[in-house]
């Protein structure tokens, strides 16, 4: 084993399971690695210590490094509605764990890195595109305060990896507490191992939710699902492919792939090309979310009586609709909590949703909103021209607001600490991609540093957060990556 670091060690917990959920792998390197990115959180882990050319060497799968573990890990799932048999991690190699000095538990995984046992039909890369776009919406998602997946670096290759289009290699080093999926139970219970299931349930809750028994662990997981999809609605951030194989049970966003956050407000908005009957549509996301739950928890039949496990479920939308309503009232400025102001927000999606506004401009203009004052929607007119059926809505806000015990700039102040000024727009993305194709990390660093601090002004890219240009509008993305 090549020590880069003495002293550095890993954890390699998962590998305490029985043999059944996880494979020995051995990574396949890209040719002519180049590291694009090291991201902060490297030096929190203490990798800065690494020489350069050593760490690329390992983020590469060249060398070993501090007792790392190469695994990848079996799952099964529900793919678009219908049981999907054995699936696992077909590009991605787990290295293990490692800890910050304040017990922060990150496992390493390589995404890109080759053949697994699991790969099936694929070639086990990942293109710079959608390794690009994950990276940037981890951050993104962390910016805006969404519990995620993070990355530690990204690395390119010369290989050609075919997709549509003959495209560039990369590989992005994630990082999470686990990479533990509603997959893994689902492969347990429906492959009738219940001693690998048992040995599961155990360390989930043993490594993960320390001081909460089954029952309580579970209602945890429900909770932090439906809080986590309140996130996603809040922010108009769609997953594109909701499958329980890209679940987590930790309530973190998880596998970036043809994600998108709502341009043009379409409550029917799909993002992912592929997705032909809208099973994943924006709005239909917090009902999958439970009907996900519901194969996660069958899984759970034999430890925990039937009759709770349902009840534990019958619980998801009400802790949905706490966790949304909260949210929907902060985009609004609200600091008190009325019947009626769900019929408010709700009204205001139809309206924007009607009139094809750009969600996250509008939120932001609204920040700064005078009541009783249209004319302070300034920026809004001068872009969509005047709408009638948003003056109505404005009435409607503008009595809402009188019940409010504060002054528009308190308010103002607030809104603008909720509603971002800047998202991941797919043509930035597309613009960092290409940059990042070329050699260049200039872009990428940039709108990391945005993105982390969307609610910041940034001068100088006054322009991206405008709604995207009409000739930007017609990017496409499929599940193809
Ligand atoms: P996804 O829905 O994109 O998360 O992927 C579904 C399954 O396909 C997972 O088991 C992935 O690991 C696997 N997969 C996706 N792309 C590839 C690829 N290029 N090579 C091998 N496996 C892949
Ligand atoms: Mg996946």
């Amino acid at each position: 084993m090549n020590q880069l670091s003495p002293g550095f060690s890993f954890q390699n917990s998962f590998k305490t399971l029985p043999k059944f959920l996880f494979e020995e792998v051995v990574p396949t390197p890209l040719l002519n690695p180049k590291l694009i990115h090291l991201n902060q959180l490297a030096f929190e882990l203490g990798l800065e210590s690494v020489k350069p050319d050593h760490l690329l060497k390992w983020l590469n799968g060249e060398v070993r490094f501090g007792g790392d573990q190469r695994i990848a890990t079996r799952y099964a799932g529900h793919q678009f509605g219908v049981w999907a048999g054995q699936l696992g991690d077909g590009r991605a190699i787990s290295l293990g764990e490692i800890f910050t000095p304040r017990k922060e538990r990150f496992e390493v995984q390589l995404k890109g890195s080759g053949l697994t046992p699991f790969s099936r039909m694929g070639d086990g890369k990942a293109v710079i595109r959608s390794s690009v776009r994950e990276y940037l919406c981890s951050e993104a998602m962390s910016g805006l305060g969404i519990p995620t997946t993070k990355v530690l670096a990204l690395i390119t290759g010369e290989d050609d990896v075919h997709r549509e289009t003959i495209e560039k290699s990369a590989i992005v080093a994630r990082v999470f507490p686990s990479n533990l999926r509603f997959g893994h139970f689902e492969l347990c219970y429906h492959f009738e191992q219940p001693k690998a299931l048992k040995a599961l349930i155990d360390y989930t809750q043993t490594t993960f939710f320390q001081d909460l028994d089954l029952e309580e662990m579970l209602l945890e997981i429900i909770k932090r699902t439906a809080t986590l999809i309140a996130h996603w609605q809040d922010v108009g951030f769609c997953h594109g492919v909701m499958n329980t194989d890209n679940m987590s049970a930790l309530g973190l966003t998880l596998d970036y792939g043809p994600f998108g956050f709502m341009e043009d407000m379409n409550l029917n908005h799909v993002c992912n090309h592929s997705d032909h009957r809208g099973r994943y549509a924006y709005s239909q996301q917090p009902s999958v979310g439970m009907w996900n739950l519901e194969r996660f928890l069958v899984c759970f039949i034999d430890h925990v009586p039937k009759e709770k496990l349902q009840e534990m479920l019958n619980q998801y939308p009400e802790f949905f609709k706490n966790g949304y309503q909260e949210l929907c009232r902060k985009k609004l400025g609200l600091t008190t909590a009325k019947d009626q102001d769900q019929e408010l927000f709700t009204d205001l999606l139809k309206t924007l949703s009607f009139l094809n506004l750009d969600y996250t401009f509008f939120f932001r203009q609204l920040s700064v909103y005078k009541r009783d004052n249209h004319n302070s929607l300034k920026e809004i007119w001068e872009y969509y021209g005047e709408r009638e059926e948003l003056k109505t809505w404005l009435k409607k806000y503008d009595l809402r607001l009188e019940l409010e015990d504060s002054h528009n700039d308190e308010r103002s102040l607030r809104m603008l600490r909720n509603n971002p000024k800047f998202i991941l727009r797919n043509y930035i993305a597309q613009e960092v991609i290409e940059d990042v194709e070329k050699g260049s990390s200039e872009k990428l660093e940039t709108w990391l540093k945005v993105l982390k601090d969307p609610f910041e002004d940034h001068p100088g890219l006054q322009k991206y957060a405008s709604p995207t240009p009409p000739a930007k509008k017609d990017y496409v993305v499929s599940c193809s990556s």
